[in-house]
This record gives structure tokens, sequence and C-alpha cells, in this order.
């Protein structure tokens, strides 16, 4: 399997505290990054984590709160200082509108293609942003205080042939099976043999990150069987300012039968984040709490 790891830069809210900064996560699969969210501070949380931010590809931000995109300027910036010359993509719900009154506040003149992306905010469907051979990263709306969306990273399934099951078909490693591989199916000795005959099925992995949001089903439907669902946690029991509890999220994670729930974004009165875990473990077994710079491989 390609390497797919995620990495917490700040698990903090709106207000920041000493050990928890705002919210950014940093994805990459094999040799492609994305940053969900770019709160203030993530440039220097991205180095203290020994990672390049150079390597970053596109940036998905889920709303427009400064905890959550306030680092996007910065690191343009950077970027431009280091000789950045590839395009760079930034989603999110009125993107346009935000990209373009960020641009004005600088006086940098870019080496490099700085291109808005609007999301949709409203209605209940998912869109699909990024489509690659191996994977895709889609968004639903949310229900926050302002037009928010949750993104998602899900592989393909791939199919890798198993030989054993080849050779029933008087298959073997050659040229025929590398055609098999770019056609999907052959003529084969007098039978039309299909890539999924003789393969075996890997299932994608799925992250999905809900940004500032209540409970919503758009998310549950994102996230049904996730590998790995990160889920705002801004207080372990009780809703407001339209933010999920701890509860909320385990109980999200439950219905979508998600393997692993990570918490993050908490209010700064946690000093002891061990309510949160144990409200979303009343729902889900497999709860961890993140922190920042914890890394997760999946
Ligand atoms: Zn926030």
């Amino acid at each position: 399997m390609k390497p797919l790891e995620v990495v917490v830069l700040g698990s903090g809210s709106i207000i920041p505290t000493k050990n928890r900064h705002h919210a950014s996560i940093w994805v990459r699969r094999e040799g492609d990054v994305f940053l969900w969210d770019c709160g203030e501070g993530t440039q220097g949380q991205i180095q203290k984590a020994g990672l390049s931010f150079m390597k970053v590809d596109k940036i998905f931000i889920t709303h427009w709160h400064a905890d959550h995109f306030a680092g996007l300027l910065g690191l343009i910036e950077t970027f431009n200082l280091e000789g950045r010359k590839e395009e760079l993509n930034i989603y999110g719900p009125e993107a346009s509108r935000f990209v373009s009154l960020l641009s004005d506040m600088s006086w940098y003149d870019f080496g490099f293609q700085v291109k808005a992306v609007d999301v949709d905010f409203e209605g209940k469907e998912e869109s699909i942003l990024v489509e690659e051979d191996e994977y895709t990263i889609r968004s639903v709306p949310v229900d926050h205080s302002v037009p928010a969306v949750a993104y998602c990273l899900e592989e393909k399934d791939s199919l890798n042939i198993n030989e054993e099951k080849a050779a029933e078909y008087d298959l073997y490693p050659g040229p025929k099976m590398g055609e098999l591989k770019r056609n999907g199916s052959i003529e084969h000795r007098g039978q039309k043999i299909k890539l999924e005959d003789v393969s075996d099925v890997t299932e994608g992995r799925k992250i999905v990150y809900s940004g500032d949001t209540l409970p919503v089903d758009t998310v549950k439907k994102l996230s049904e069987n996730a590998d790995l669902l990160i889920h705002d946690a801004t207080f372990a029991e009780e809703t407001s300012h339209k933010h999920s509890s701890a509860r909320d999220a385990g109980r999200v994670a439950k219905e979508a039968n998600v393997k692993k729930l990570l918490l993050t974004h908490y209010s700064r009165r946690y000093k002891d984040l061990d309510p949160l875990k144990k409200a979303a473990e009343e729902y889900h077994k497999d709860v961890e709490i993140s922190k920042d710079l914890m890394k997760i491989e999946l």
C-alpha cells in the first residue's frame, strides 16, 4: 500500500494555548501533500514536525474563520520566496472572494499562480474536488455559523492480479497479462477475462475531516466506513456556537461505522482532555485525543 499519513499541526480552537495551535491537518498520500485548514502558526508547526512546506500541493479551507486560515498569507509568501513555480490551488466555500482579499493585503508579486476554487456549501450533496487515478478528494456542506464544509480523501479500491487465479484461466505473466492490466479485459484462448475475475481487491482507505460543525448527517454519510474521522470536539458534552461536543463526535463515528475517531479543536477551557475522550467513548471504542504534531499512519 502507498504511504498515507496525517499530521495534526494544530489541535486548538479559536484561542490557541501554549500547546495547541490553530487548526491545520497535514495529509500526505505518497508524494501528494495537502493541508486541511491553515491556521496561524501553520508554517512553524510544519517545521517543528520535521516536514517541508515546499511539498504542499493543495490547500483546503473548511471555512473562513481566522483560526482556520490566518496562516495562509505567510505560507504563500514563503512559497514565493523559496521559488515555488507550481500553481497553488486553494479550495473553500467562497474561496475566490477570500483569496482575492488576502492577495490584496500583500505587496508581493507572486511568481506562481494562486488559483481559488469555490466549494459548494449549500445542500447535502458531495462535490468531487480532486480526481486522481488512485484517489479522490471530496467535500460536503456542514452546519457551522458561517458557510463551511468537511473534506474527505478516499482511495479507490485497487485490483491486483492473483497469479493463482490467473493460472486457472491459463493466463501467465507476460504481454497478455499486461494487456489485461491496461484494458481491464481481454480475449484469451476463446474466452473473455475481466481483470476482476483474476484479481484480489484491496480496499481503499478513507480519511474525513469535519472542520467546525454541529453533528450532521452529511459528515456521517461522508464518513461511512472511514478508517479515520477527525471531528470537531470543542466541548466534552454540550453543543454551542455551532460546534460539536466530543459525545456528538463519538455518536457520528459510531453511526458511520468509522474505524478510528480522532478528536480535535478543543476549547482552551480543557487542560485535561480525558473527559472529552470518555464522552466520545460512550459511543465509540477507538477514540484518540489529537495533540499538536501527532502523526498517524494508516
Ligand atoms: Zn475553529
